[in-house]
C-alpha cells in the first residue's frame, strides 16, 4: 500500500504560504483554517503539515507526535468554536472524505469540523 502525494494540491500551497487562508489555530504539526465555502455557520478544516493524502495514510504512517498534535488541535477547535456539547454547546460533526467513493476533492488529509446548525442525518443517498 502506497500513496503518492501531489505537492501541487491547494492545501500544500496553503502550507507553503503561496495562497492565503483564514487560520483558526496553528501548531508545530497542524493547521486549522476556515473552509472557503462553508456548509454550516462553523466549518473549519484541520490538516496535518506533513504530506499525507487521507485519513488512513495519516493514521498508519504519521508519527505518534503528529497524530497526538492533530487530534488535540481538532479537539481544541471544537471548544474554541463553541460547539462542544460538554461545554453546554449544541454539538458538531467531524467528516473526512477519502478517494472516489468518499468524494474527496483535495488530496491532502483534512478533517471537516461542522456546527452551528442542525446538520441532519449523517448520509443521504447520492442518487
Ligand atoms: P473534500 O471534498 O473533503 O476534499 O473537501 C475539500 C474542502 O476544501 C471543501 O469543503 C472546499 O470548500 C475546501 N477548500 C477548497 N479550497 C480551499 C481554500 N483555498 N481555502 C479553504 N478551503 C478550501
Amino acid at each position: 500500500m502506497g500513496y503518492a502525494y501531489d505537492t501541487t494540491n491547494i492545501f500544500a500551497r496553503i502550507l507553503r504560504g503561496e495562497i492565503p487562508n483564514k487560520t483558526v489555530l496553528e501548531t508545530e504539526h497542524t493547521l486549522a483554517f476556515h473552509d472557503i465555502a462553508p456548509q454550516a455557520p462553523v466549518h473549519v478544516l484541520v490538516i496535518p503539515k506533513g504530506p499525507y493524502v487521507n485519513f488512513d495514510h495519516f493514521a498508519n504512517e504519521a508519527s505518534a507526535e503528529e497524530i497526538a498534535d492533530f487530534t488535540r488541535t481538532a479537539g481544541q477547535i471544537c471548544r474554541a468554536m463553541n460547539i462542544a456539547p460538554g461545554d453546554g454547546d449544541a454539538g458538531y460533526r467531524t467528516i473526512s472524505n477519502a478517494g472516489d467513493h468518499g468524494v474527496q476533492e483535495v488530496p491532502h488529509y483534512h478533517l471537516h469540523i461542522l456546527g452551528g446548525r442542525v446538520l441532519g442525518r449523517m448520509l443521504k443517498r447520492a442518487d
